[in-house]
């Protein structure tokens, strides 16, 4: 009901097109069907961990993904990067299941066998990336996500018999679910191998990226710079410019036909981490970087709280073409359209855009993003 002095607000232009740039609406299985139903364009469906990577696969296809609305994307989430085994490294390629979660996760849980026991087997490497390679094959408009990394996340305990009968049964498994937390953390360097390895597959098939980061910017950083090295732009002054087109007749500047580097990258700024206001965050847009980053904002989690001052600073920092929006929710449906509406308008407000304008241009930053279009 609108109270009888407030203004009235500028009717929200839906038709320009909304896009998520990340949510998780296969955490709710019955409501997927609504995503058909919603005023949001296009949701960029995430998957993270071994239950829902044929979810996105299958809601993509239902989706018709073949018209390159719904793009999904497939990865493996920080927060389930203990289940993978690098089997990259020799030592390790026959470690048994309890050798494994002891080594990955810290403090280690050697000594708490009913931890381990619940725990799921391990998942090689070598093979999650082979399913993920398969999968972006099978979806030439998917992304790789969600990746990345975080350092303040801890691994959810042993579910309790309460925890278990109040289950919502609606939710897809695999995930936190409210339940308690352990005291055991992903170890940042093996969190590190499972994204530095999906970066690699997301160059190699020169597809955006979405990724999660947690109090880690800057380790994210360095593994971007790791890929990025040796492919940076050159950046050329006019007059080197205008030499070089004497002697070459044309330069393509920044695109050097590598094939190593993801070609894009979404940062999605989670949980208010943001270090400091915005300097660490110039890194990500220097003008030699290979890849173009991006970065991607949720009312749920940007906005509330204490931390809230210094995402509205970064937003107002960021160039008008890197920023996106998501919801990041876990149902389809009415709540996904009304966070998007929120964040887009909250948006707009900090960047000083006109509605439609900023609507439009958040638009565009996403088909950039997903698809490389301008
Ligand atoms: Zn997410």
């Amino acid at each position: 009901m609108s109270h009888p002095d407030s203004q009235p607000q500028d009717a929200f232009p839906w038709e320009l097109g909304i896009y998520d740039a990340h949510c998780h609406p296969t955490d709710t299985m019955a409501a997927v069907a609504e995503i058909l139903t919603m005023k949001a364009t296009t949701l960029t469906v995430m998957a993270t961990r071994a239950q829902d990577q044929e979810l996105v696969a299958e809601t993509a296809t239902s989706l018709n993904a073949a018209e390159g609305q719904q793009p999904p994307g497939f990865g493996w989430h920080p927060w389930f990067s203990h289940q993978i085994l690098d089997d990259t490294a020799p030592a390790t390629t026959q470690q048994s299941k309890e050798a494994h979660y002891s080594e990955v996760l810290t403090p280690s849980p050697a000594s708490d066998p009913k931890f381990i026991d619940q725990l799921p087997p391990t998942k090689p490497l070598s093979t999650l990336i082979f399913e993920t390679r398969e999968r972006l094959c099978r979806f030439p408009n998917a992304l790789v996500g969600e990746v990345g990394l975080d350092k303040a996340f801890r691994l959810p305990g042993v579910w309790t018999a309460e925890e278990i009968s109040s289950r919502d049964e609606d939710l897809t498994p695999g995930s936190r679910e409210g339940r308690k937390l352990s005291p055991y953390k992903v170890k940042v360097d093996h969190q590190r191998v499972v994204l530095k390895a999906q970066l690699q597959l997301a160059g190699e098939m020169q597809r955006p990226v979405s990724v999660h980061s947690v109090q880690a910017h800057g380790v994210v950083f360095d593994v971007l710079r790791e890929l990025w090295s040796g492919h940076e732009k050159v950046i050329l002054s006019r007059r080197q410019r205008e030499k070089q087109k004497d002697a070459e007749g044309a330069i393509s500047e920044g695109e050097d036909g590598d094939d190593q580097d993801p070609r894009r990258s979404s940062k999605s700024e989670k949980g208010g981490m943001l270090p400091g206001p915005v300097e660490p965050i110039r890194q990500f847009l220097h003008a030699t970087n290979p890849s173009d980053v991006y970065f991607s904002f949720s009312t749920v989690i940007n906005f509330g709280g204490a931390p809230a001052k210094k995402v509205r600073d970064v937003i107002k920092e960021l160039p008008d073409d890197r920023i996106l929006i998501e919801s990041d929710l876990h149902v389809a449906g009415r709540q996904m359209d009304e966070l998007l509406e929120n964040v887009a308008r909250e948006i707009c407000q900090l960047r000083g855009w006109e509605l439609r304008a900023g609507v439009r241009q958040l638009a565009d930053n996403w088909k950039r993003f997903a698809y490389g279009e301008d």
